[in-house]
Formats: structure tokens, sequence, C-alpha cells
């Protein structure tokens, strides 16, 4: 008797647990850097998958059979957007075969619809202004004040979708914006001596960071967005940054760096391989994590080269 009341506590436990474990709602983003701000926000409440690396360029992703299963058991899919995804995306959607994550559906999350975006294009849009930011610029979760935007939609819509657990992402969230303000203060002293130094960048990843920290980029290795550089362009560059004195390329790491390399040979610059996204390097795991490895790294290069 004394096993089988057991049993039946246990089996009662079974029970109670299988509501909560049904309940816990599986959240799926595009990046590391979007799966890390998810995080902060719901903590164990929500599970997290991102599809892409870190490490790998988010325009270009390589597609797995993987990704579609994910896609499929989603509840809620974040994603960049401004056409950061669109490359590889979309099909991945639709093959997903999952109504709950369609565009406009309640579980489909543009994270780009909350935050400042930069280089926004004014006039007709052609191919003839690169191939990759027909939308504004799609790399804004560089900026901390994004950070706290793109937090801030992610709690609204996961007490959404899981109401029962709004006040934790309420107070996640709020932990988080106070957080992420004290590092704003850190990260903003450690760059203030740097204010207005000129650097030039592979691709244009780096417009909101620049604007936030104070750096002034000058110039790019690409001619356009996502248009590999040619000689002309590389030869115009050279000058430009003989003329200016530029000391700092940054090259994000999934680029070739013949090209950045043959500057720097040249103008006597120096090639800082910088990760624009959680996941970048392995032991930046989180957001705030981001934004302590890039600024340190950019300030050792800075004081290598006698950048100013
Ligand atoms: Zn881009």
């Amino acid at each position: 008797m004394k096993r089988l009341a057991c049993l039946a506590a246990f089996i009662a436990g079974v029970f109670a647990a299988a509501p909560d474990a049904r309940a816990a709602i599986k959240v799926v983003t595009t990046t590391e850097d979007l799966a890390a701000i998810v995080r902060e926000i719901a903590g164990d409440k929500v599970s997290v998958e991102a599809l892409s690396r870190g490490y790998q360029d988010p325009h270009f992703v390589e597609a797995k059979p993987s990704f579609i299963l994910k896609l499929h058991s989603a509840d809620l899919l974040v994603l960049v957007g401004r056409e950061l995804e669109m490359a590889w995306l979309p099909p991945l959607i639709t093959q997903s075969r999952n109504a709950k994550i369609q565009p406009g559906s309640a579980g489909y999350l543009d994270a780009s619809l909350n935050a400042r975006i930069l280089d926004i294009p004014t006039g007709q849009i052609t191919r003839a202004m690169g191939d990759v930011h027909p939308q504004g610029n799609p790399h804004y979760w560089l900026e901390p004040g994004n950070g706290r935007r793109i937090a801030q939609a992610v709690q609204r819509k996961l007490s959404e979708l899981d109401a029962a657990n709004a006040s934790t992402f309420a107070s996640r969230y709020a932990d988080f914006d106070r957080r992420l303000a004290e590092a704003e203060k850190r990260w903003l002293a450690l760059v203030a001596p740097y204010k207005g130094l000129k650097i030039v960048t592979y691709h244009r990843s780096w417009p909101n960071f620049a604007e936030a920290f104070g750096l002034d980029v000058v110039g790019y290795v690409e001619p356009k967005p996502g248009i590999p550089p040619s000689p002309a362009h590389t030869l115009a560059l050279i000058q430009e940054m003989k003329r200016q004195n530029i000391k700092l390329i940054l090259v994000e790491p999934y680029f070739d760096l013949k090209t950045p390399e043959a500057i720097a040979r040249d103008t006597g610059a120096k090639v800082l391989v910088m990760p624009p996204s959680v996941g970048g390097v392995q032991k930046v795991t989180t957001y705030f994590q981001l934004f302590d490895y890039d600024l340190n790294l950019l300030l050792s290069a800075i004081k290598e080269t006698g950048a100013r």
C-alpha cells in the first residue's frame, strides 16, 4: 500500500510537472547576439537556440537541414531584419511549415522594428548601391542603446506569448537595463581619450558601434556593402589612409585578410580582426562580453599603433 501511494505520488508529480515543461516556449534566433539578449530577458523560462554562429558572415549563412527542424518546432523566431538574413532565411521559414513563425504571425519578431537604424537610403534603391544593405544598416545590435531596444521588444513579445512569466521577464529586463547602463559608463570612459579616432573597416558593420563610441569610419575595404575589393578602390583607399594617417583597419573574422594586409603593408596600418557578434570568438558568450572584448581589443591596438 505504501509502495502504491509512493507510485501515485510519483505519477501525480509527473503530471504536475508536465504542463510546466510543455509551457516552456521555444525561441529560435537567427544570430547568437539575439539569443544572448533573449537569455538576458528569459533566463531559464524559455529555451533559446541560434541558427547561425557568431563567426559566420550573417549575410551568407549556409543553411542546414537542422535549421528547418528547429524552426518547425519554434514558438518564436527572432530575426535581425533589414534584409540581413535575406539570402538564407525566407525559404527556411516557408519550409518549416510552422504557421506560428511566418512573417506577420505572433511568433515572428523582427528586432529591427524597435531599433535605431542608420544608413537608411534615400531616393531610389538600386543594386549599384551595394548588395546587402538596401533597408538601412542591419548591424545595429553593435550599439548598446539598440541592445536595450531589442531587449525591450523581446520582453514585450515573450510576455505576450507566455503571460504567466510576464513579471519575470519585466524584472529581468529592468535588471538588464540597469547593468547595461553601468557597463555603458565603463565602456565610454575607456574610449573617451580616443574620441574622433579615424579608422577603416572591411564591411559596413560598425556604424552604430562607431557612433556609440566616438570613432570616425573614413573608408571601407569593400567598395560597396557585399561587393569584394577592387584594385581601383583599394588604391584610392590607400591614398586616403596615407593622407589622413589612418592606422587601423577593422576586419570581421569571416573576410579574407589578403587585401587588408596588403593595404596595411602599404600604409603602415594594423589589421585588427574584431568579432561583430557574440560567439565570434569562443569566450564571448554574452552581449556584455562582446563590448568588453571588442573595446579592449581596440584599445590594445590603439596603444600598439599610437593611432590618434
Ligand atoms: Zn552588412
